[in-house]
């Protein structure tokens, strides 16, 4: 008749002799050990190596939920093996290689000499280098029983060497945020067009969000619904655009620029809206820029963006900081143009507003619109990653979900 498994376990297990913790061990000579020959002092060096090891391993991956607590179990297992007094380098160093006989020295200094630089990784502050410390540890580490310093580690042949077969310890590997990983794209197709990428404050005064880009009081994007204020003269960016007069002011013309960057707006979060997004913007500003180069450029980025096969279409909008204005359609991606769900049967997508800068933008930059002229667009990095990845809830970007985020 066949014992189930745990069983034969137990046993198997009652059979062997009850076990001498490492304390036990190292407070008798070799010979009353038994090892009387080098055969027998390798095996116990091997034990004492492994036990150390075993313990070093168990405080990494358990971890500390505190600095001070990291501290503190670092300083509690270096102890337990490099004490000057009592500690276990210093016993065995006194039992085993002090007492050992003179035709087992030569061995026992060897081997004493090995585990000693082995030991060498139990110093405090190798220890605080090596222990990770975990700020959202769920359960306290405190009062969790650990071999280092809370009791004796029993060392049995069974338990004291490491398993070789074991898999290591894991650690998954990051990805490029599909959100980056877009921005980058858009920004290498305007710098090898030779525009430079220009950036600025999130926080910003209502002068350079709203007035200096001919955004009257009136206008409804000034209404607190739209936009977080931080006190009466300061906001959150509710777009990228304050960046066009900060780089005026800073660079004068002619300037080719591109301006990333995250943006704030009094949104509630759905699926395709975010209190936090991201925006790419455009200007080009020289002594003779017209609107055929605007169309001309953004025509050519939609086509290295969307693919080579992609029409654009320009239709009239309005913006406060350009005249005219326009929004820019390109032929759906999902259908070729043909209708479908995804552009609502038209065959087009818009993907972006611009425009001819205003003149009065021009002149809060500091420049003379009598002289310069230039052009400007600007567009929602999440949805072209949406569009290009076919990703239809805005908020999967924001969620930090590994299953998610893996996918790129
Ligand atoms: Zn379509």
């Amino acid at each position: 008749m066949t014992l189930p498994a745990a069983k034969q376990e137990h046993r198997e297990g009652a059979s062997l002799r009850t076990p001498m913790t490492l304390e036990e061990k190292v407070g008798k000579t070799l010979a009353e050990l038994g090892a009387t020959e080098a055969k027998g002092v390798e095996t116990l060096f091997a034990e004492v190596r492994a036990a150390m090891e075993a313990e070093r391993q168990d405080l990494l991956s358990r971890g500390a939920a505190s600095e001070a607590e990291r501290d503190k179990l670092a300083k509690a297992l270096r102890d337990r093996w490099l004490a000057r007094k009592n500690g276990l380098l210093s016993l065995i160093d006194e039992r085993w290689l002090k007492q050992a006989p003179k035709e087992l020295k030569p061995t026992v200094g060897k081997r004493f000499n090995e585990l000693r630089q082995a030991v060498a990784c139990l110093e405090f502050e190798e220890l605080v280098r090596d222990v990770p410390v975990r700020r959202d540890a769920a359960v306290p580490v405190i009062g969790v029983p650990l071999g280092a310093g809370a009791g004796p580690v029993t060392v049995s042949t069974t338990q004291a060497l490491a398993d070789l077969t074991l898999p290591g310890y894991q650690r998954p590997l990051g990805s490029i945020h599909p959100i980056t990983r877009v921005q980058r794209e858009i920004e290498e197709i305007f710098l090898n067009l030779g525009f430079s990428i220009e950036t600025g404050p999130e926080v910003e005064s209502v002068y350079y969000n709203f007035d200096a880009l001919n955004i009257p009081e009136s206008h409804p994007a000034r209404d607190d619904w739209d936009t977080l204020y931080v006190d009466a003269q300061t906001v959150l960016r509710t777009h990228t655009s304050p960046v066009q007069i900060r780089a005026m002011e800073k660079h004068g013309a002619p300037l080719y620029i591109i301006i990333p960057g995250k943006c704030y707006r009094h949104d509630n979060p759905d699926s395709t809206h975010s209190p936090m997004f991201h925006q790419i913007e455009g200007l080009a500003i020289d002594t003779d820029i017209t609107f055929a180069d605007l169309k001309g450029t953004l025509d050519f980025f939609a086509k290295k963006f969307f693919g080579e096969k992609v029409r654009t279409s320009f239709h009239p909008s309005f913006f406060p900081f350009t005249e005219p204005s326009g929004e820019v359609a390109i032929s759906c991606v999902f259908c070729d143009g043909q209708g479908c769900r995804i552009c609502k049967e038209s065959g087009w997508i818009e993907v972006m507003g611009c425009g001819m800068v205003h003149p009065e933008v021009l002149r809060h930059g500091g420049l003379d619109p009598d002289r310069y002229s230039g052009w400007a667009f600007g567009l929602g990095i999440e949805r072209y990653a949406m569009m290009k990845y076919d990703i239809n809830d805005i908020q999967l970007f924001y969620q930090s979900d590994v299953r998610f985020l893996e996918q790129f």
